[in-house]
């Protein structure tokens, strides 16, 4: 399996929380611009090595583009078929037009950015549409024949509670969805909420209330068919993300825009975020090599899904006795955090709640 990942930076606006790279494009030509250099950069990859069984377009807010960016876009890739084709779509810039557009291009899975059904909550983290849309846009979606739909949300919001959870939760039923990616909300450096904490203006979600919404998301997600496969993500049907278990087992993907990060099967690369800087090096036609440790992110990654990781296969790729070069594995395992179970290393339920803890002694 290889896929290809596409960022598109650009949004109408910026979220509270957001650290992806992005900015609010000034006009039109900005855009128009990027997808020149974002064909540079796909050109310039090796074409022998241009296979792609999932292909995945993310942000930014790649549902900004018009309709005739979204064509110039979608040209690029369409002689690659993958098995599963993902656009990110943000719900006040999705129309009836654009999805009959994925459609024609072989799109067949949306990732659709609600994060809350509550307008305070909405307005609180800096969103700006409203529920209509997320209703109209599945709607359109559906009847255009795209069934396999996933819906972002964000627990642990100041302001949000049990009810909130519950609430939203029953708003998701109602849609009837195929997948759900259901993240905490993490106080990344450098957003609107981190500086707004530096002058005591922003108080993080009470731990014990976090832990709370995320039992009471298992169990409901559980009893609305959906099955956890992964620390934040739940599946109806086995329609698994197919692109992120690309990155959870470290196979190789090619990535292609601003900020866009890739990996060859050795190595990971990636691109400036800034654009005149991105602009510059696909000029040069090079990237950035990381210095991340290849195994590092095999363990946490691996251990985020459900299934965990080999540890046999660990140790022969990477040549190590993981429990061995890992000692604090046994101490998490005592403290019922993590678990062996048919030579697979993996989080307990306790630990899916703490996985962050366990996560530190392989960085
Ligand atoms: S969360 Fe999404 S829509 Fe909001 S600023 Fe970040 S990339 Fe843009």
């Amino acid at each position: 399996m290889k896929g290809l990942y596409v960022h598109i930076p650009f949004c109408e606006h910026i979220c509270f929380y957001c650290d992806f790279a992005k900015r609010v494009p000034k006009n039109k030509s900005m855009m128009d611009e990027y997808l020149l250099y974002l064909k540079k950069d796909f050109l310039a990859l090796d074409s022998d090595k241009k296979h792609y069984d999932t292909i995945y377009i993310g942000g930014g807010t790649p549902s900004l583009l018009d309709i005739d960016q979204l064509t110039t876009l979608f040209e690029l890739f369409k002689s690659y078929n993958p098995v599963e084709y993902t656009i990110e779509v943000n719900p006040e810039s999705y129309t009836h037009e654009k999805g009959l557009l994925f459609k024609q291009y072989g799109i067949n899975r949306i990732s659709l950015g609600v994060q809350s059904f509550e307008q305070p909550i909405l307005d609180y983290i800096g969103r700006k549409h409203k529920n209509e849309q997320v209703f109209d846009a599945v709607k359109s979606l559906k009847s255009i024949g795209i069934d396999n739909i996933s819906i972002d949300l964000i627990f642990a919001i100041p302001g949000q509670t049990m009810a909130s959870i519950k609430h939203d939760l029953d708003m998701l039923e109602t849609l009837d969805v195929t997948h759900v990616s259901y993240y905490s909300l993490i106080l990344e450096e450098k957003t609107v909420f981190h500086y707004k904490y530096l002058n005591n203006a922003f108080k993080k979600a009470d731990i014990d209330l976090e832990a709370d919404m995320y039992l009471y998301i298992q169990d409901r997600l559980a009893r609305l068919g959906f099955e956890q496969y992964e620390i934040s993500n739940f599946a109806k049907a086995g329609l698994y993300s197919k692109h992120n278990h690309l990155y959870w087992t470290m196979a190789p993907y090619d990535a292609i825009g601003a900020g866009a990060h890739g990996f060859d099967g050795q190595k990971r690369y990636y691109n400036y975020r800034d654009l005149p800087q991105y602009y510059e090096k696909v000029r040069q036609g090079s990237y950035i090599e990381t210095q991340e440790s290849y195994l590092s992110d095999t363990l946490i990654f691996g251990l985020r899904t459900l299934k965990g990781i080999h540890i046999e296969t660990v140790n022969q790729r990477h040549s190590i006795d993981l429990l061995e070069k890992y000692k604090d594995i046994q101490k998490f395992i005592d403290l019922g955090l993590l678990q062996i179970e048919d030579n697979y290393l993996k989080l307990t339920k306790k630990g899916l709640l703490l996985g962050n803890q366990v996560f530190e002694v392989f960085i």
